[in-house]
């Protein structure tokens, strides 16, 4: 029994190292496992691995392009003016990849999408006025946080909400996946309805046409969204306090490690504020 798997494995392992193309004779043991370990069988493991090495050069630390995934619907972090996508975040990672000899390449994307897009490396960072929070964490590496932020309650002039206590049993708003969507998804448990919408603006609308009682999302685009609407009001007391940061790929410490460097060296020369002074007026 035991010599007729040998055999079968001995057998598995020439198939294998077939199926790993010409450069058979120089294929090491260490190397068939790791080719078949990962499903790579249709390129010899050699090659495969100086691809990689090519194209994580060309997108780490030196020269090429960064790119960023962020979702454009969050003024005024990311939205589009005419075709472009403009707003703090953007040039933020504009300054950070100048910083880093690279060039920034912008993908628009849903919000709950980036995430997983960083994870599975189509974008090298995500940049979307993102909050830092423990489960994100275990997804993806943070850098140093870059903003304060807050999570504010738009309900329609004259409402009977006055602060967060009295959305309880009330149909909130919220921005699909995120904090907003997290932290409101608690209060189901004390009877409330969350509409979850995949843009903050159509969650805005839907408060205009007394589908939704409020919307729960971030200050500074809650600004911009109530200044576009007639009726509408932000409420005073914030419903969380939060910090924003860039996020890359879990275990990536060289590109947490560089886009901090750049982040620490455009606080110190003033390009931060510059920056954040541009689209956010102080009150
Ligand atoms: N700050 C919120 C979050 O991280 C919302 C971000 C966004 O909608 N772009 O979930």
């Amino acid at each position: 029994m035991k010599k007729s798997l040998a055999i079968l494995m001995a057998a598995m392992m020439a198939v294998t190292a077939a199926g790993c193309g010409s450069k058979q004779e120089e294929t090491t043991a260490a190397q068939t496992t790791e080719a078949v370990e990962t499903g790579d069988t249709t390129a010899a493991p050699e090659d495969a691995e100086t691809e990689a090495e090519a194209e994580g050069e060309e997108t780490a630390a030196t020269g090429g392009v960064l790119t960023m995934g962020t979702n454009a619907e969050f003024p005024p972090y990311e939205y589009y003016e005419g075709g472009d996508i403009v707003g703090i975040d953007v040039e933020i990672m504009a300054a950070v990849a100048k910083e880093m000899g690279m060039e920034l390449q912008v993908e628009d994307m849903a919000f709950d999408s980036i995430i997983p897009a960083i994870s599975s490396g189509k974008v090298d960072v995500g940049a979307a006025g993102m909050t830092v929070t423990e489960e994100r964490k275990a997804s993806v590496d943070f850098t140093n946080t870059y903003a304060k932020a807050s999570q504010m309650i738009i309900v329609k002039e004259g409402s009977e909400i006055a602060g967060p206590a009295d959305l309880e049993g009330k149909v909130i708003g919220v921005q699909l996946g995120t904090t907003g969507d997290l932290y409101c998804t608690d209060l189901e448990e004390t009877g409330s309805t969350i509409e979850r919408y995949n843009k903050g603006f159509e969650a805005v609308q839907a408060l205009l046409q007394d589908k939704i009682d409020a919307v729960v999302i971030d200050g500074e685009p809650a600004k911009v969204f109530v200044e576009q609407s007639e009726g509408l009001k932000i409420l005073e007391e914030a419903f969380t306090e939060e910090e924003y940061a860039m996020a890359v790929k879990k275990g990536n410490t060289e590109l947490v490690d560089n886009i901090n460097a750049a982040l620490e060296k455009l606080e110190a020369d003033g390009t931060l504020d510059e920056i954040v002074g541009k689209y956010i007026t102080a009150e």
